[in-house]
């Protein structure tokens, strides 16, 4: 049986490559860009008003002559001899012969004459043009992820669609005789699937936004069949359960027959110790055991990164640590991942560790990983945590 440690190097070194994909901006959004964004205009594109207020061929005196008005979105030109002023609004278009705007709210209009309360200086309220960027530079670099922010600061400069790394596509597998969909009768001997749906809201929070659904009762060949159709349908395959040692576990045997490489087989740690990761061509299958709290610690510990590597995210360290909330007797022989909430900068155990149980994993935000072995954690002793 392999480490942690083993396990997710193996895993490193056979991530599938990215591709790239051409998406319209608002699919862009949490993409990884895959090239640099030149902007193709100047921001913004003409001398524009920062202010409601008068456009200003300044001259010595406070007082000036009005000759007319410019609004946002007015195209008509103007030209202005000194002394002359224009009532102008916030994003129009500042005349070329115009050199500062004073806003309207230090100045009063007479007869056609307006007086300015105080003195300007050139160039005030007006934004140059290219101020914020300039036509055919760099607007967003390769690496950058798409936040609303970027979308918008994107489609401010007319693009509608950017290159991106592609998000592979993924198909959940899930296998029991045991399995009833949410919304049926619950009959005596059977349990609700809930793996399919708590690993695509999983998968979401990764921006994955659909995958493949696939079910399967517990018998050989119906097992290999449905892994046969998920591996064609997708590029990285998730099954949930039957990967241990029971009698009706058919998922290894399945992997085997369809030529699937077992990277590695069982990981000393808890929960999750049946986890099998292969590798077929290009696509990676996770088989993960069905028992709920297990499963989502391997996908957090082990799918998770691989979808951010994919993704084109930066090859960051996934645990840090930190200093844990009170005292904690460890005593294990296999490397544990426990439920935790890190809250205030300190980390704390939650209860009801099972792996078949969820209620506190709905209130964790963190994996705490303990090594292996028989030891005393004494309040703020430094542990590791992997935030989810
Ligand atoms: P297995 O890994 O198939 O031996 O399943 C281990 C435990 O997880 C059993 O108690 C199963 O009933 C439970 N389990 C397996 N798959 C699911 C699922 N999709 N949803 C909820 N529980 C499951
Ligand atoms: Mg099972």
């Amino acid at each position: 049986m392999i480490s942690v440690k083993e396990a997710i190097s193996i895993i490193n070194n056979n991530i599938p490559k990215s591709k790239e994909i051409q998406l319209s901006l608002l699919d862009a959004q949490k993409h990884i860009l895959a090239q640099d964004v030149i902007s193709a205009i100047n921001m913004p594109p003409f001398r524009q008003s920062a202010m409601d207020g008068y456009a200003l061929h300044m001259h010595e005196s406070l007082s000036y002559k009005l000759i007319g008005e410019i609004k946002a979105g007015d195209s008509h030109k103007m030209s202005l001899m000194p002394g002359e002023a224009i009532k102008i609004f916030t994003g129009a278009a500042v005349p070329d012969s115009t050199n500062a705007v004073m806003q309207i709210e230090k100045t009063s209009v007479t007869n056609e004459i307006l007086t300015l309360n105080e003195t300007i200086n050139l160039n005030t309220n007006i934004r140059p043009i290219g101020e914020q960027i300039k036509a055919n530079t760099i607007a967003l670099s390769k690496g950058t992820k798409l936040n609303a922010a970027a979308i918008g600061f994107l489609a401010g400069l007319g693009i509608t669609s950017v290159t991106v790394y592609k998000n592979p596509s993924v198909g959940i597998l899930v296998t029991g005789n045991e399995l009833v969909k949410p919304g049926n009768e619950l009959e005596y001997g059977k349990i609700y699937e809930s793996n399919s749906i708590m690993l695509q809201a999983a998968l979401l929070d990764s921006g994955i936004k659909k995958c493949n659904l696939y079910e399967v009762n517990d018998d050989f060949l119906n097992t290999k069949n449905s892994i046969e159709k998920a591996l064609k349908e997708n590029d990285i395959l998730l099954i949930s359960g039957g990967i241990s040692v029971g009698d009706y576990d058919f998922v290894k045997g399945a992997l085997e027959e369809l030529q699937v490489e077992t990277l590695f087989y069982k990981v000393n740690q808890k929960p999750g110790k049946p986890l099998l990761v292969g590798k077929i061509e290009e696509k990676l299958v996770f088989a993960l055991p069905g028992n709920p709290a297990a499963s989502l610690s391997c996908y957090y510990i082990y799918v998770k990164p691989v979808l951010k590597k994919i993704a084109g995210e930066l090859d960051e360290n996934s645990s840090t640590k930190k200093e844990i909330k009170h005292d904690f007797t460890v005593n294990n022989t296999r490397s544990q991942f426990l439920k935790a909430a890190f809250l205030d900068n300190k980390v704390s155990v939650l209860s009801h560790q099972q792996s078949s149980m969820l209620n506190t994993f709905a209130l964790a935000n963190c994996l705490l990983h303990l090594p292996e072995g028989n030891y005393e954690l004494k309040k703020g002793s430094k542990v590791d945590i992997y935030h989810i």
